[in-house]
């Protein structure tokens, strides 16, 4: 996934901005100017949701090129998590990068994952 073409402008054919300003229908759990998030559609865990930034970033390759995008992110993901009661049991954030990591949708996302008890390392 190439860096040089994250200008963040929305982009029609992605799912995830189509998510973002409401073409396809998702359950959202938190938005603001800068991210949404909603539950994943075929969830790994009892608490599954997507956060991403409403700007097109391809994935977590150049995302430093957004100041603050981060920080609106992360903290989102760790507010939901809050809001999901994980704060006492824990979870996990994961941001899945390019094609070794199994990256399938090509717009920035972390992954709030919680409710079970996970293992690692990852496979
Ligand atoms: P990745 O594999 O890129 O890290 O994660 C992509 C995630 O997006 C997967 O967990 C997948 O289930 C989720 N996903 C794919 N299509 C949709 C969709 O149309 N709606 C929602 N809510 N989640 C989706
Ligand atoms: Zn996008």
């Amino acid at each position: 996934m190439s860096e040089s073409i994250a200008d963040g402008r929305p982009d029609p054919t992605c799912l995830f901005c189509r998510i973002a300003v409401g073409h396809i229908p998702a359950t959202i759990v938190a938005s603001d100017e800068r991210i949404v998030a909603f539950r994943d559609i075929n969830p790994a865990a009892p608490t599954h949701v997507l956060v991403i930034p409403r700007l097109h970033v391809p994935s977590a390759a150049g995302a430093h090129a957004f100041p603050g995008l981060w920080d609106a992110v992360m903290t989102a993901a760790t507010r939901v998590a809050a809001a999901e009661g994980l704060d006492e049991t824990g979870y996990r954030l994961n941001v899945n990068t390019g094609a070794d990591a199994g990256q399938s949708v090509g717009h920035l996302h972390v992954h709030v994952l919680g409710g079970r008890a996970m293992s690692w390392p990852p496979g």
